[in-house]
């Protein structure tokens, strides 16, 4: 007999009680085209001489197949890589506060570009102009996707086909493809570059300067430090010049804040409201770097300018959805009250939790970690470990933090691979746990374990299954 015939048909399995009630949880659709598959796999699999498998079998191998399928992409994980603001995590994680103005906005119609007082017509950048005017001293404000999109859009409107001159020290590349010469070049830009890697001065400005000079600019060196003999031009200098040629001068900070984070015990990090203080015409900076908010390119400045850039029609192309304006609108109000901005906006407090809380943290976790690796050959103690802020702010300061490090006992690097793959690998609706692997040992970081997260961590913990 053929046992390709000993499958059971896709009707047969259709009807099948405990495919039934995957189908009234998903769908006829996805279940069959899952089972299909399945069954073609199997198929497969007996022509290549392996046996047929029961019935039961295959009905466990649709069950995963679904699970698998409908599972989400865009996974809820834990971050315990250290970086706090990680760009391929999503950087600043919401405030409550902004959480529940996205969702409002989400639900129902808001008055997005509709002026209440009047009934007609609004400008979805009113929402945060004030706001932002009055945290930065500038005189206004608009918003974009994301600040790689204000400085294109600044760019192409102030500087299409004339100059721009920008100290050589500071033409950075980000991570993800944003390079300012490249930017420079798509917004139609010509890029005028002075100085040297480590030391520009005032006159290597004045000297460039021409007819076809658009501007002056300061790029924010937010990823890299250089030190010993360095000159850079003062931002006063540069506005002075600027004006003197009646030219506007720019400034991307790229992480920029709107407080000063000395007051809370980090690193100083030039702020909106000093760049506008020094001269700055124009400023940029990210809505989810430092500022704790949802992704968004912010520039403030001169009204004129302002205007100008609003006008550009690729300003259409670049705009922030509801979503963001009431996520951005609720974390900026957050910043007019700097006393209680460490307990409300999420990335401030993670980056300013005391070292003794993430110790704890880690003692009161540390046997659900050691139980859930017993089995190996490795030891897990609780370890001091330094965090970074991440997104190229501020990239030589860490942070003091605690955590865990798992060490192979011998010379087994590989089952550290192991352990970190696993990690990462659970099911949904478990959260995977992001570690880093760092000479030698995997460290898990608790800075950014939030108290209440505590539990679905353990979960996560106890679900995993490492053989010796
Ligand atoms: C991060 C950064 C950008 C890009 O900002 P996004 O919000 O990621 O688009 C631009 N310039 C500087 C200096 C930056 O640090």
């Amino acid at each position: 007999m053929n046992p390709l015939s000993r499958l059971p048909s896709v009707d047969r399995l259709l009807s099948a009680a405990a495919i039934s009630s995957l189908i009234e949880t998903h769908g006829r659709a996805l279940v069959a085209g899952v089972l299909r598959e399945v069954l073609a796999a199997a198929r497969e699999a007996v022509k290549q001489g392996a046996a047929p498998p029961d019935e039961a079998g295959l009905i466990t191998r649709v069950g995963a197949g679904v699970t698998a399928k409908v599972a989400p992409k865009l996974r809820q994980v834990f971050n315990l890589t250290g970086t706090v603001l990680h760009t391929n995590l999503g950087r600043a994680p919401l405030p409550e506060e902004a959480v529940q103005a996205l969702l409002a906005a989400a639900r129902s119609p808001c008055a997005l570009e509709y002026d209440i007082e009047s009934g007609g017509r609004g400008d979805r950048d009113d929402i945060v102009n004030e706001l932002l005017c009055e945290l930065t001293g500038a005189e206004a404000a608009t918003v974009v996707n994301n600040n790689a999109a204000a400085v294109f859009l600044l760019l192409n409107t102030l500087a299409q086909k004339k100059d721009v001159i920008v100290s050589r020290g500071e033409l950075i590349e980000i991570g993800g493809a944003f390079r300012v010469p490249d930017i420079m070049k798509r917004a139609g830009a010509k890029l005028v570059e002075v100085g040297t890697t480590n030391r520009t001065h005032l006159r290597d400005f004045a000297e460039n300067l021409g007819p076809r000079t658009a501007m002056l600019m300061k790029i924010h060196a937010s990823n890299y430090a250089i030190h010993g003999f360095t000159h850079a031009v003062p931002e006063t200098e540069l506005a002075t010049l600027a004006r003197q040629h009646n030219l506007p001068f720019v400034i991307d900070l790229g992480s920029g804040t709107l407080a000063d984070l000395a007051a809370y015990g980090l690193p100083h990090e030039p702020t909106a409201r000093e760049a506008i203080a020094a001269g700055a015409d124009l400023v940029t900076f990210s809505g989810d770097k430092l500022l704790g908010g949802p992704q968004a390119g912010l520039l403030v400045g001169r009204k004129d300018l302002i205007a100008r850039i609003k006008k550009n029609p690729l300003k259409r192309c670049l705009r922030v959805g509801k979503l963001t304006l009431a996520a951005l609108e609720a974390v900026l109000a957050l910043y007019r009250d700097p006393d209680r901005l460490q307990q409300r906006v999420t990335a401030v407090r993670q980056l300013t939790r005391p070292e003794a809380q993430m110790r704890a943290a880690a003692a009161r976790l540390l046997p659900a970690l050691q139980q859930a690796l017993a089995a190996l050959p490795v030891t897990v103690e609780v370890a001091a470990l330094k965090s970074q802020i991440g997104s190229g702010s501020l990239p030589v300061d860490r942070l003091p933090s605690a955590g865990f490090a798992i060490r192979p006992v011998g010379k087994k690097g590989g089952v550290l691979n192991r352990i970190e793959a696993s990690l990462r690998g659970v099911a949904h609706p478990l959260r995977p746990v992001i570690g880093r692997i760092e000479d030698g040992a995997l460290l898990l970081d608790l800075r950014c374990l939030d108290e209440g997260e505590e539990g679905a961590f353990g979960a996560t913990l106890r679900s995993l299954r490492l053989p010796p």
